[in-house]
């Protein structure tokens, strides 16, 4: 699939950069797949706003029937306005502030996925002043190991996020007390970006342990939400710009076990998104260093921040230079923004054809983690975006 055809690229020419590139028709058929392989099994995904909250892409994914998985009280607002339905969001989040809860409850969410012992009691609280009953579910820390980047690892015990499994008997004792409480089911995910696809795997094996130990203690969950974490292949943007739903899904047909009437739920931010978005930007200068060649773009970490985050990789072309099939030609660049940071670099040594003052670059698979982290550092303009069908 070839995302920046002629037609585009003449629009995109026109665009003061830097901005964002949204390829709705790409988003739409990622959903399609991504739907097609969840509803062989009757799983339920629910979207991650966080990884992008632009209300184009967030009603396009609305429209498809996705639930939300929302991160703020904000978030969950904006998942409303966009068009998902109110039984269809959860509100996880270690620090959910009272404010953000009371709304929650107001709007009559799904559930809350409870990130700590104390936040039971005080969603019971917050609740009974409602006089409503709260539907929760327990985000248990389950100690798998991703095996992606540390800053995206969420699910082992020294990480903040989740309940640790020796605090599970102190929940089910609130549980048991708390009037205003319904426990719908337990909640895991183990980080962002996984590729190994052994570690869902593994992730199911804890979850039916988990799920054992509720009903030995009197709890039929209704549903296990296993989370998201799915990763994306960052190298091979148009060769594989829709990621491997179908095998990612079987994992969890064939390891969890279900319960008659059990729901199984997702909650994919990345997987949807990332292909779909780009970073378009200008080449401002051409510096040669004593052993290295500097290409300065008008976009930098205060656009997208994932590489200076996370060591992050992203595919850069020239989309001015036509690729030559051997590369010969080209050179290497150390691809840098305008920020006053010396981390503020893109990749280092990336291989490019010969580059000048003027040349649209694209810096590819940025729709997820992108956009949302920009930031206005240095007082940069706020940032925009363009959509395409
Ligand atoms: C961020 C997050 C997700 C989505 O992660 P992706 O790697 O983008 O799929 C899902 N669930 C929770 C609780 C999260 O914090």
């Amino acid at each position: 699939m070839k995302m920046f055809t002629p037609e585009v690229l003449a629009d995109l020419n026109k665009q003061e950069t830097p901005f964002y590139f949204y390829d709705l028709g790409l988003l739409e058929q990622t959903l399609n797949v991504c739907s097609a392989a969840a509803n062989i099994y009757g799983f339920k995904v629910h979207y991650a706003l966080k990884a992008n909250f632009n209300e184009p892409i967030l009603k396009a994914i609305a429209a498809k029937g996705f639930g939300a998985d929302c991160v703020s009280g904000n978030e969950v607002k904006l998942a409303l306005k966009t068009g998902f339905k109110n039984d269809e969001v959860v509100f996880a989040g270690v620090g959910k502030s009272d404010k953000e809860i009371q709304e929650a409850l107001a709007l009559d969410i799904f559930c809350f996925n409870v990130e700590s012992v104390e936040e039971l009691s005080i969603i019971n609280e917050l609740a009974a002043k409602q006089q409503k009953k709260a539907r929760i579910a327990i985000r248990i820390n389950p100690n798998v190991d991703a095996k992606t980047h540390q800053h995206i690892t969420t699910g082992l015990e020294e990480n903040k996020f989740g309940i640790n499994t020796w605090e599970l008997n102190d929940c089910v004792k609130i549980l048991q007390e708390a009037k205003h409480l319904e426990l719908v089911g337990i909640h895991f995910h183990v980080g962002s970006q996984v590729r190994d696809l052994d570690v869902f795997k593994s992730l199911c094996l804890r979850v039916n342990e988990f799920n054992n130990w509720f009903l030995d203690r009197g709890f039929d969950l209704k549903v296990l939400n296993v989370g998201g974490g799915l990763g994306v292949d960052y190298y091979h943007p148009d060769e594989n710009a829709i990621t491997d739903f179908d095998s990612y899904f079987k994992v969890f047909d064939q390891f969890l076990d279900r319960r008659k009437g059990q729901e199984v739920h997702f909650e994919l931010g990345r997987a949807l998104v990332a292909a779909s978005g780009a970073l378009l930007t200008k080449v401002l200068y051409i510096k040669k260093g004593i052993k290295k060649n500097f290409m300065i773009l008008d976009a930098g970490m205060t656009e997208l921040m994932r590489p200076v985050l996370y060591q992050a990789y992203h595919q850069i072309e020239n989309l001015s230079k036509p690729r030559s099939s051997d590369q010969a030609d080209g050179l290497k660049y150390d691809v840098v923004g305008p920020i006053c940071e010396s981390t503020d670099t893109f990749c280092k040594e990336v291989l490019l054809p010969v580059s000048e003052r003027g040349d649209l670059i694209a810096i590819r698979t940025a729709g997820a983690y992108g956009e949302v982290m920009a930031s206005r550092y240095n007082l940069r303009e706020p940032i925009t975006a363009v959509y395409h069908q």
